[in-house]
């Protein structure tokens, strides 16, 4: 039985756990030296060129204001050198993680609407993606994602993109920005497209309204994961689905809190989530937005509801068993878990 972890013991454990990090944003993911030299390219985007005015442009009031300025970061991406500065960039800060392989969302509709062709979009991936392999050991695999705000012709042109070209590491199919105001349903064709041609269901739901926004994804879209999901929390009949069923949450405790879901990761329904037996993982969604990092999101869930050295593990474990790698990979990354426990048992003991 492993027990409480403090200070640098708890750092440590955490960081020596093999990570999966299932739910982040290319464009979210962009360091902010990164951000600060597109910017200063493309200083007509109105994304600020200077450190503490960019610290002051991520500090946002709300949802729909940290939307907006998503969407100017976006726009800064214009080329494939670009994209391939996102991945790569994304690549090292994972490496510093000890997370070994990343579920990326991408929204191709959006670069595509900035005047990047489809072929700079899909080559930046794809050198970056070997990249990140080759220079920094972390394996990386890709969700492609509606735009919700920008209705259901975002969502044809994102499947017929995603199924047409079909790159290497594509793995999911998913729905991201506001809910409010942007029913889930609506997008029920391309969903039921997307997976008959064998990608996985992974849309955003419940991250900044309630319960049915949850249901809707699972009855509507197929959902084999959510991405955030913690407005389930209010309805216990909904999570007793959720881990009847085995749909994971792609739980973003440090994005809920800086969006303005939650005032606390204290105040967060991650606790009531797993005591309804909800599989619970963690995930940083946009980290520099935010000012996330994986290991920071483990140590503090971990210090604020108290978690033994097992239950931590058990959460990284969840990522490996919720995520679309291969069974042999799933089962490498599980007995390095496993390992990393046992050594911290008999430390203690
Ligand atoms: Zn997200």
């Amino acid at each position: 039985m492993s027990g409480f972890l403090t200070g640098e013991a708890l750092r440590a454990f955490v960081h020596a756990l093999p990570k999966v990090e299932l739910h982040v944003h290319l464009v979210g993911s962009a360091s902010l030296p990164t951000v600060l030299e597109l910017a200063r390219r493309r200083p007509s985007a109105g994304v600020p060129t200077a450190p503490e005015a960019l610290a002051e442009f991520f500090t946002f009031r709300d949802f729909p204001h940290f939307l907006r300025n998503y969407l100017a970061v976006t726009s800064l991406v214009r080329d494939t050198r670009d994209i391939h500065t996102l991945v790569t960039g994304l690549a090292a800060d994972l490496a510093a993680q000890n997370a070994r392989y990343a579920e990326v969302t991408v929204t191709p509709y959006n670069h595509l609407l900035d005047g990047m062709t489809g072929d700079d979009l899909l080559t930046g991936l794809a050198t970056g993606r070997a990249a990140a392999k080759a220079e920094h050991g972390v394996e990386l695999a890709w969700c492609f994602d509606i735009p919700g705000e920008k209705g259901v012709v975002a969502g044809r042109e994102t499947v017929v993109f995603a199924l047409r070209e079909r790159p290497e590491g594509l793995v999911s199919f998913g729905l991201g920005g506001p809910e409010v105001g942007v029913g889930r349903a609506q997008f029920a064709p391309f969903f039921t497209r997307a997976r008959e041609a064998g990608l996985h269901s992974v849309p955003h739901a419940g991250e900044t309204t309630g319960p049915a926004t949850v249901w809707s994804a699972v009855h509507d879209l197929g959902a084999e994961r959510i991405g955030h999901g913690v407005g389930a929390y209010t309805a216990p009949a909904l999570m007793e689905y959720l881990a009847a069923q085995g749909i994971p949450l792609e739980v973003c405790p440090t994005s809920n809190v800086r969006t303005g879901q939650f005032p606390s990761i204290a105040a967060h329904p991650i606790r009531r989530l797993l005591d309804h037996g909800v599989v619970v993982t963690l995930n940083t969604d946009d980290p520099p937005m935010f000012g996330a990092t994986l290991d920071g999101e483990y140590l503090a869930v971990a210090e604020t509801l108290g978690l033994t050295a097992s239950e931590i593990a058990r959460l990284a474990e969840n990522a490996v068993h919720a995520s679309f790698l291969e069974p042999a990979s799933k089962a490498a990354l599980v007995t390095e878990i496993k390992e990393i426990l046992l050594q911290d048992t008999e430390h203690l003991a």
